[in-house]
């Protein structure tokens, strides 16, 4: 987690409270919450944890050196007058909860109305990924890939609805497995327009077809 922050270190000077962390630093984190768990870091099943889970925070917490906005700028503005909603439904979301750092796994349901410019599909799914993978909140996060969508397509509307089931909600505290917590921004004509909602609603609540699963 090195590329991404602005604030490099000064050698001896380490301010602990704004300086950029060194990997080495990240790697002894983990070993003392280990050893708080009440294991032992330097027992042989243990001895790489630190530089796993450092590796493997690389991965979770990407999204913080991406600009969603910057996916989205290449769009492709023919759309031979195509102006219907546009759905990508079912992606795949994996994030982490900011107060408990462990994941929040589920599916979001992406939409928008276009003006006169579109954008590959994949490109939505990219937007959805950058903020997962940063700590977050639910609301935070559906409110934030509807914003970035509106803010850089300017279309006529835009839905984000997202289903997600928390573990620090099913695997500890109130501990209640299967629940699911569901979140949705609507803009523009998803808000406005009872009809368009309603179209939206339907069409992410109806069951696969076929074809989806190929
Ligand atoms: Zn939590």
């Amino acid at each position: 987690m090195t590329e991404h922050k602005k604030k490099v270190p000064v050698a001896g000077q380490a301010d602990l409270s704004t300086a950029n962390p060194t990997r080495e630093q990240a790697e002894e984190a983990v070993r003392t919450l280990i050893r708080w768990a009440g294991d032992d870091p330097d027992r042989e099943g243990l001895i790489d944890t630190p530089s796993r889970v450092a590796r493997a925070y690389e991965e979770f917490f990407a999204g913080y050196q991406d600009d969603p906005s910057d996916i989205l700028r290449r769009t492709f503005e023919e759309t031979d007058g195509y102006d219907e909603m546009v759905l990508l439904r079912d992606i795949r979301l994996e994030s982490h909860c900011e107060h408990h750092m462990v994941p929040i796994i589920g599916k979001a349901h992406v939409a928008y109305l276009p003006g006169n410019r579109v954008v590959g599909i994949s490109k939505l799914a990219r937007v959805v990924e950058i903020y997962s993978r940063r700590l977050q909140i639910q609301e935070k996060l559906t409110a934030q890939i509807a914003n970035c969508i509106q803010e850089e397509l300017h279309p006529r509307g835009v839905a984000v609805v997202i289903e997600a089931a928390h573990q620090c909600m099913t695997t500890r505290g109130v501990r209640k497995p299967g629940v699911t917590m569901v979140t949705s921004r609507m803009l523009g004509a998803f808000r406005d327009d009872p009809t368009t909602r309603r179209e939206f609603m339907a069409l992410i609540s109806s069951p696969a077809t076929g074809l989806a699963n190929h």
